[in-house]
């Protein structure tokens, strides 16, 4: 029976880590690392993150803002928002919240963030550098979690067989080039990737981040693999990961739990981008 990583306590120890140098930084520099959050319309589970990253903040002592725009609101207003927060030199770090109301391109508005504020890491510089694995950019929370989580079990990365099932800019993608920086042998797997069941067995690692409850069976993993199951879905009012846990959790060595898994790791990781944010605008 596997292992079950506990997702809170790896994200309550780095909170504590961002808090302490979060206090160095105004300690030293008298610089306070402020987060804004761009919210556009009243998408009920964006306003529920967009809370959730409000109170991540004011545990660790970061400012935060959230700026509430209608869901009317144009690309052009929306990009001078951004670029008013850009200019801000109070601002560290920049977050828009996704979804954005149609007919407002998200991928032209999330270029405008500056890279250095960009704290979700989804601006092309920060996917560029994350190709190249240069150490100042900004990687994508989620992904920076899962290695956070993995790391938290005491087994090592390097050598071991990688399966990522999912490939999307925020998920699927950074945490397969992570998982390479830390030299596993990765396969990404996605809605066309024929035989999954055979390939996913091959992951001593495996990661899966499809959006569709319980996809992934006992049978898909491998004896004794690090199971990480980034999926929330909704269920009968219930969340249910992508991962059919019960069977999986026979068969895998350690496993990540929905919820108390992957995603108190999201917000975590959030801060310590704000607080790297700050620290590197605050030496310049
Ligand atoms: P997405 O919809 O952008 O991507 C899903 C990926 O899964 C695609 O690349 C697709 O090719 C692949 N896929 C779909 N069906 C498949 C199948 N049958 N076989 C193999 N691959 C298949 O989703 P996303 O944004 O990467 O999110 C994935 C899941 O993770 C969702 O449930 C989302 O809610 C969750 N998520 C959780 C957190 C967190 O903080 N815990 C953060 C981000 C996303």
């Amino acid at each position: 029976m596997a292992e079950i990583i506990n997702g809170k306590a790896v994200a309550l120890k780095i909170k504590g880590e961002v808090a302490e140098r979060t206090k160095a930084l105004i300690n030293e520099k008298r610089v306070s690392p402020k987060l804004v959050v761009v919210l556009v319309g009243d998408d009920p589970a964006s306003k529920t993150y967009v809370r959730n990253k409000e109170l991540g903040c004011a545990e660790v002592g970061i400012l935060s803002k959230t700026v509430r725009l209608p869901s009317n609101t144009t690309e052009k207003e929306l990009i001078e928002q951004i670029r008013a927060l850009n200019n801000a030199r109070d601002v560290h770090g920049i977050l828009l919240q996704l979804p954005l109301p149609k007919g407002v391109n998200e991928v032209k508005v999330l270029n405008e963030i500056l890279p250095e504020k960009d704290v979700d890491g989804l601006h092309p510089v920060n996917m560029g550098k994350l190709i190249k694995g240069e150490a100042d950019g900004f990687t994508p929370c989620t992904p920076q979690g899962i290695i956070e989580l993995i790391l938290s079990t005491g087994q090592e990365i390097s050598g071991k067989e990688a399966v990522v099932i999912g490939r999307s800019n925020i998920v699927g993608k950074p945490i397969a080039l992570l998982l390479l920086q830390h030299n596993a042998t990765v396969t990404v797997c996605h809605s066309k990737t024929k035989g999954l069941e055979t390939v996913s067995r091959r992951g001593e690692i495996l990661v899966a981040a499809i959006g569709r409850a319980e996809a992934i069976k006992g049978e898909m993993v491998k004896e004794g693999a690090i199971v990480i199951d980034v999926g929330i879905n909704r269920v009968n009012g219930k969340l249910k990961g992508d991962v059919e846990y019960d069977s999986a959790a026979e068969r895998a060595s350690y496993i990540t739990p929905v919820p108390g898994g992957v995603g108190p790791m999201t917000i975590a990781m959030l801060l310590r981008n704000t607080i790297k944010a700050a620290e590197l605008l605050a030496s310049k």
